[in-house]
C-alpha cells in the first residue's frame, strides 16, 4: 500500500465533541499502524460560526487526550499551511482550472432572486435546488461583469443524468443521481471556498489517502466526488464513522441530554486514556474480545473496515466502569498529580498522601475525591439513631463509647496494627456484638455507613479527631 495519510478537519465552531474525538483517534490510529502520517487541518473559511480561541482550543484538547498529529498548526509539515484561512490564493488558483476547463462558472444571481426562486420551488412541492439561471454566462461576458465589479460567486457544473457511486469502507458502494445534486457553490463572494471546495483541494494536495469522518458527511461526498472527478484527481478511499447515540440508546448524542464535549468529560475527571478506550470499543472490538485495550494494543489490530456501521449508544456505565479499572492502575505518584486539580482547597494536604490509598478503590472518576473523602475534615453530620442500629439498648451504646474512649485516651502507638489490636481486644474482651459495635463506631467517627476500612481510617483521622467525635457522638446519645 501507498504512504497512508489520515487527517481530521476540524472547524473551530466550539467545543469539540467526544464524537470528534472518537474519529480522531481512528484517524490517528490508522495512521500509525501503518506508518504513516496523521494530519490536523483547521477548517475555518465560515468565518460567522468561528468562536474566539477555538483554533487553539481544537490543539489544546487533542494534547489534553495525550494525541498529537505529524503535521499541521504550530508544526509545519510539506504540505502546509494547514490552515484554511491561510489557504486562499491556493483556492482560487484551483478554481480557476475548474472554470478554465467548463467544469465552472460564474453566478450572479442575488440573494434576494434565489429566495424567490426557492419560494416558488416549495410552492410547487419541488425541494429547493439552484434553477442554473447562470450556468451558460459566457466566460466572456462573465469576466466583463466580474470586471465592471458585481458580485458573483463560482459554482460547480453537475453534469446532467449520471451515477455518481464511491465505496465506504463500512457500507460498501453508496451510490447517488447527479440530477439531485445542485451546482454548489465553490467560492463564495467573499473570496473565501466553501468547506465542499476546501475539503476537497486539501484532502488532494495534502495527500490523504483515507477519510474517515462523521457519517453525518455522507450526502456531502458525491458533491466532493464530483469535484474530484471535476480536477482529473483520484478519490481517496472513504469511511464514514456512525454517530454515537445518547447513553439511553435514544437519539443522536446531544447536548440536550447532557454534556457531549471533550473537554468536559476531563473535567468531569474521567482520565484521557479511559475516554480512549471507550472509544476504541464503540463500534469495535479486538478479535480476543479483551475490552481493556492499550493505545499500543489498539494501533497494532485496528483497521477502519472491520467497525460496524450501526450507530452505538455511548454507555455511561461501562465508561465508568473503564475509568475505575484506569484510576485503579495508576501509581500513588500518578493518582496524586492527577487527583490534585480535583480536590476542594480546604481539605488538609498533610492527609492527601495517606487518603488515597484508602479511596483508589472506590473512586469512579476523580471528582469523586471530594465526597468519598469529606468526612477526613471538618464537621460531620449523621442521625442519631444511627447510632443505636441493631443495639440491645441506648445504655450498652453508652458504655461501649466511653470505653472505647478511654481505651484511645490511653494508647500510646496510634499506628494501623496498635489500633486494630486494641479496639479488636476491647470488643472480644467484652464481648459486645461485633457487626454492631463496629458499625457504630465508624457512624460515630465518620458519620457515614460505607467508608473506607475503618482502622486505617482512624489511624488517618488521628487521635484528637477520633476522640473529639467520639465524645460528640455520647453528648448527642446524652
Ligand atoms: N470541517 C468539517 C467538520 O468540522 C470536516 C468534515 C470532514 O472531515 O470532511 O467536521
Amino acid at each position: 500500500m501507498n504512504n497512508i495519510r489520515t487527517r481530521m478537519a476540524p472547524s473551530p465552531t466550539g467545543e469539540m465533541h467526544v464524537g470528534s474525538l472518537a474519529t480522531l483517534l481512528k484517524n490517528y490510529a490508522f495512521a500509525k499502524k501503518n506508518g504513516g502520517q496523521f494530519i490536523l487541518r483547521i477548517e475555518d473559511t465560515d468565518k460567522e460560526r468561528e468562536v474566539e480561541g477555538g483554533v487553539q482550543a481544537i490543539q489544546e484538547i487533542v494534547r489534553r487526550y495525550g494525541l498529537d498529529w505529524d503535521e499541521g498548526p504550530g508544526k509545519g509539515g510539506e504540505y502546509g499551511p494547514y490552515i484554511q484561512s491561510e489557504r486562499l490564493d491556493i483556492y482560487k488558483r484551483e478554481v480557476q482550472t475548474l472554470i478554465d476547463n467548463d467544469k465552472a462558472y460564474y453566478c450572479f444571481c442575488s440573494k434576494e432572486r434565489l429566495a424567490e426562486v426557492k419560494e416558488q420551488q416549495m410552492a410547487s412541492k419541488q425541494p429547493p435546488h439552484y434553477d442554473r439561471h447562470c450556468r451558460n454566462i459566457s466566460v466572456d461576458e462573465a469576466k466583463k461583469r466580474v470586471a465592471a465589479g458585481e458580485d458573483y460567486v463560482i459554482r460547480l457544473k453537475v453534469p446532467a443524468d449520471q451515477e455518481i457511486t464511491f465505496t465506504d469502507l463500512l457500507r460498501g458502494e453508496i451510490t447517488f443521481h447527479s440530477n439531485l445534486i445542485d451546482d454548489q457553490v465553490l467560492l463564495k463572494s467573499d473570496g473565501y471556498p466553501t468547506y465542499h471546495l476546501a475539503v476537497v483541494i486539501d484532502d488532494y494536495l495534502m495527500k490523504i489517502t483515507h477519510i474517515m469522518r462523521g457519517e453525518e458527511w455522507i450526502s456531502s461526498t458525491p458533491k466532493h466526488v464530483l469535484l474530484y472527478q471535476a480536477f482529473g484527481w483520484p478519490v481517496p478511499v472513504f469511511a464514514h464513522i456512525p454517530v454515537f447515540l445518547n447513553p439511553d440508546g435514544k437519539g443522536k448524542m446531544s447536548k440536550r441530554k447532557g454534556m457531549v464535549s471533550a473537554a468536559s468529560f476531563l473535567d468531569r475527571g474521567y482520565l484521557p486514556e479511559a475516554m480512549l478506550n471507550f472509544f476504541m470499543i464503540l463500534g469495535w472490538a479486538k478479535k480476543d474480545q479483551e475490552e481493556v485495550i492499550s493505545l499500543e494494543e489498539y494501533i497494532n489490530e485496528f483497521d477502519p473496515s472491520d467497525l460496524s456501521s450501526n450507530s452505538v449508544a455511548f454507555d455511561i456505565k461501562k465508561l465508568d466502569w473503564l475509568n475505575g479499572v484506569y484510576i485503579r492502575k495508576l501509581s500513588p505518584e500518578q493518582l496524586k498529580e492527577k487527583i490534585t486539580p480535583f480536590i476542594a482547597a480546604d481539605f488538609p494536604a498533610d492527609k492527601i498522601e495517606q487518603v488515597l490509598p484508602l479511596i483508589q478503590e472506590r473512586l469512579v472518576t476523580l471528582a469523586d475525591f471530594n465526597l468519598l473523602t469529606k468526612f477526613f475534615y471538618g464537621e460531620i453530620n449523621y442521625e442519631t439513631d444511627l447510632l443505636l442500629k441493631k443495639a440491645d439498648s441506648k445504655e450498652i451504646v453508652i458504655q461501649e463509647l466511653n470505653e472505647t474512649i478511654t481505651l484511645l485516651e490511653s494508647l500510646s502507638d496510634w499506628s494501623l496494627t496498635s489500633l486494630e489490636e486494641a479496639i479488636r481486644g476491647l470488643q472480644e474482651k467484652k464481648d459486645w456484638h461485633r457487626g454492631q459495635f463496629f458499625m457504630m463506631l465508624r457512624i460515630a467517627v465518620t458519620g457515614e455507613k460505607a467508608t473506607p476500612p475503618l482502622f486505617e481510617t482512624i489511624m488517618v483521622l488521628g487521635k484528637d479527631l477520633v476522640l473529639a467525635r467520639l465524645k460528640t457522638a455520647l453528648d448527642k446519645l446524652a
